[in-house]
């Protein structure tokens, strides 16, 4: 299948509407709600969810209804490639409001990686529900990021009610208050939580449980204060004495001798990570695109196609600024194309992520420089996207780990053999 590097035409249809959204109705918003954190917006979620239901579908996962899709066999498939492309016009718009759109996020992507044909049923479909409903995914812990294979949350079988016990505390789980709390305006959400079954079995007994919205014994404890994306709820969550019905924990309940558990989480990355990019790569074009507006104000073109010295300073660094953008967006497509056409990932996803971080925090940073005091000032959103940018860069593995992960797929090495 070759791949296109002329967007199809959903996805071009798709992009005009999303920056109308973005034009209209984030930016107009983004500095209230990035001044009043914690502060839900309702109305972008309302109307985000019926646009979204209008268009066909309530949320950005492929495969909700755990099918494939129909459309396979009349044209290729552009499932991951038209997430990603509203992921980056919704991030144009605001990066932090990117993560109030309702859905399953990495909650449902965890399940889609790692549940069982009945299970993706059950727990993928609620999401094209009348009311907008999020789910959340839970692995990091204090001492377990980075190495999540160190999680001390646990998990144990009640052998006499078949239900399982999970007692722990998870931290910085994006969306985890929307996902879990019974608010009236949401539907009935789920937080995927990442626990051992077995702690003696090292990753084999990492084990995925859903552990559905409002269950006694689980608190969220503490919503993040954050430097950006401030109005993503980032929440702190605390299990004690947890009981989950039993055919919750996602794929088969059995420890085998084989790291399946953390390989469902690995394979739930592979999906989110060029997403992840893809998000960066909005919020990094928004601000150069500002960029570029407030120097035309200036009288400042860039003269594209003139030999580089003939050109100012700043007319090299925006020429650079999108030659990365370029390069980092055409990483997520690969990856993406990839997803879409069932082929491995694993490295283009991590190589995306990599990229779209350096590329993210490098533009954002240089944009405030460029436009001098204005730009560390209120008065513009650029120094609020520089703040946002940056987490491109830490979640769902650090620039580090990421860098890891590419080197032992091209080297062959193993988690234990380079870390
Ligand atoms: C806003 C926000 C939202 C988040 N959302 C979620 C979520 O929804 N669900 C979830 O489970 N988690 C989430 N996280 C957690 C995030 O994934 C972790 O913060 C991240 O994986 C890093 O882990 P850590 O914080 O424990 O840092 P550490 O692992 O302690 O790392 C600290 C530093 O050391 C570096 N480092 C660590 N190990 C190595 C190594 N082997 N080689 C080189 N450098 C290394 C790291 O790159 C980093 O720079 C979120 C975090 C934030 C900030």
């Amino acid at each position: 299948m070759p791949i296109e590097f002329e967007a199809p035409k959903p996805i071009t249809q798709m992009q005009f509407m999303l920056k109308t959204v973005a034009d209209e109705m984030m930016r107009p918003k983004s500095r209230y709600f990035d001044e009043h954190e914690h502060e839900i917006p309702w109305d972008y979620i309302e109307f985000m969810h019926m646009a979204m239901k209008a268009a066909g579908g309530s949320s950005l996962a492929p495969h909700e209804n755990g099918k494939k899709s129909e459309q396979k066999e009349k044209r290729p498939p552009i499932g991951y490639q038209m997430i990603a492309a509203q992921i980056e016009a919704i991030s144009y718009g605001d990066l932090g409001m990117y993560h109030c759109l309702p859905g399953g996020g990495l909650g449902a992507a965890a399940v889609h990686a790692a549940g069982t044909p009945e299970q993706k049923a059950k727990f993928l479909a609620r999401f094209n529900g009348e009311k907008p409903t999020f789910a959340a995914m839970c692995i990091t812990e204090a001492g377990a990021g980075s190495d999540n294979s160190a999680i001390r949350t646990r998990a144990m079988l009640d052998e006499q009610t078949n239900e399982w016990v999970i007692n722990g505390e998870k931290i910085f789980v994006t969306g985890g208050d929307k996902s879990f709390t019974e608010y009236k305006k949401l539907g009935k959400g789920y937080i995927v939580i990442w626990a051992t079954i077995d702690p003696s079995a090292g990753r084999a007994g990492m084990r995925a449980f859903v552990v559905e919205g409002g269950t006694p014994g689980v608190k969220i404890v503490k919503l993040e204060h954050k430097m950006g994306i401030r109005v993503s709820d980032t929440a702190a969550i605390s299990l004690v004495d947890a009981r989950i019905p039993f055919d919750h924990m996602l794929g088969s309940p059995t420890v085998e001798k084989s790291t399946r558990g953390f390989k469902g989480a690995m394979a739930t990355f592979d999906a989110t990570r060029p997403l992840v990019a893809a998000s960066g790569v909005g919020v990094a074009r928004a601000t150069l695109e500002f960029l570029k507006e407030k120097l035309a104000e200036n009288g400042i073109q860039i003269r594209y196609g003139l030999p580089r010295q003939k050109l100012t300073s700043i007319e090299r660094e925006v020429i650079d600024m999108d030659i990365m953008l370029k390069s980092a967006w055409l990483m997520v497509l690969k990856a993406v194309w990839m997803a879409d056409n069932e082929k491995p990932n694993a490295l283009e996803a991590s190589m995306s992520k990599v990229k779209s971080g350096d590329v993210t925090t490098r533009i954002t940073q240089k944009v405030v420089e460029i436009l001098g005091p204005l730009g560390y000032s209120r008065e513009f959103l650029a120094e609020k996207w520089f703040r946002d940018a940056k987490i491109t860069d830490i979640y769902e593995g650090t620039g580090q780990i990421n860098r890891l992960v590419v080197a032992r797929q091209i080297l062959g090495y193993s988690g234990s053999e380079l870390r």
